[in-house]
């Protein structure tokens, strides 16, 4: 689904990536890794085109998509992300924040944006907060709306960087259920995430990084048991 080819990203003169080559397989959940500063962010910002690469490829279903001629907007559609403060539209209803894109962006009529709104608010839990505005709810219930958000654009890939970092500790569970629930139902996803837990259930795959590069990847059994690199037992030693 996803190939990332030797990529490099430099801001400036910080070289943020550093040779980075990965392949996500359809229906794969990889969990990312790392210290802060590692890059991590940056890697599901260049796969989302929010950020240019410096060198390298990525391809998405084959086709490469850190090209001019690429529709940005088309590839949005199709790798939805989630992020740790979710932004929502403040002046707009929980309702009206995720028919929003479909609307505007897909083309649908309001009723067909509404109904795909309400399965996925059920989907999440949130149904009864289809018209409550985001200010009238809890850090969980809006990260629950910005994952209904994305997935009203039926995406085939869904990226997540550190989606229940900003909450509190009632709250991420709830968050991380919605999460297995999609991993379970086949989304392809790719979840940055400090939640060694979840990382443990649901990942197919464990890749962590230091210093913009992949130190070393495996099954989450392997990685979290029997670590082979200093920097990978480092890290797990102060965050297990
Ligand atoms: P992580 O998500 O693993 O904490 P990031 O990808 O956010 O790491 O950041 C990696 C490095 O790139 C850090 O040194 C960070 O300061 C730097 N960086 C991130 N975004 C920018 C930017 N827009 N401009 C300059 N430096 C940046
Ligand atoms: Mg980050």
């Amino acid at each position: 689904m996803i190939e990332i080819k030797d990529v490099n990203k430099y801001f400036g003169s910080l070289h943020v990536l550093k040779d980075i080559n990965n392949q996500v397989k359809q229906g794969e959940v990889l969990v990312i890794i790392g210290p802060s500063g590692s890059g991590k962010s940056t890697l599901l910002r260049c796969i989302n085109l929010l950020e240019d690469i410096t060198s390298g490829e990525i391809l998405f279903k084959g086709k490469k998509i850190n090209d001019p001629e690429v529709n940005i907007t088309q590839i949005r559609q199709e790798i939805g992300m989630v992020f740790q403060h979710f932004n929502l539209f403040p002046h707009k209803s929980v309702i009206e924040n995720i028919t929003l894109a479909p609307e505007k962006v897909k083309g649908l009529d309001l009723e067909e944006a509404r109904e795909i709104a309400l399965n996925l608010l059920e989907r999440v839990g949130l149904k009864d907060k289809a018209d409550n505005y985001p200010d009238q709810l809890s850090g969980g219930q809006k990260q629950r709306v910005a994952i209904a958000r994305a997935l009203a654009m039926q995406p085939e890939v869904m990226l997540f960087d550190e989606p229940t970092s900003a909450l509190d500790p009632e709250m991420v569970g709830d968050v991380l259920e919605v999460m297995k629930e999609l991993a379970k139902d086949g989304m392809t996803m790719i979840v940055v995430t400090h939640e060694m837990g979840f990382a443990r259930e649901v990942a197919d795959r464990v890749i962590f990084m230091d210093g913009g590069q992949i130190v070393e990847e495996g099954t989450p059994e392997r990685i979290f048991n029997n670590p082979c690199e200093k920097r990978t037992r480092e890290f797990l030693s102060k965050v297990l």
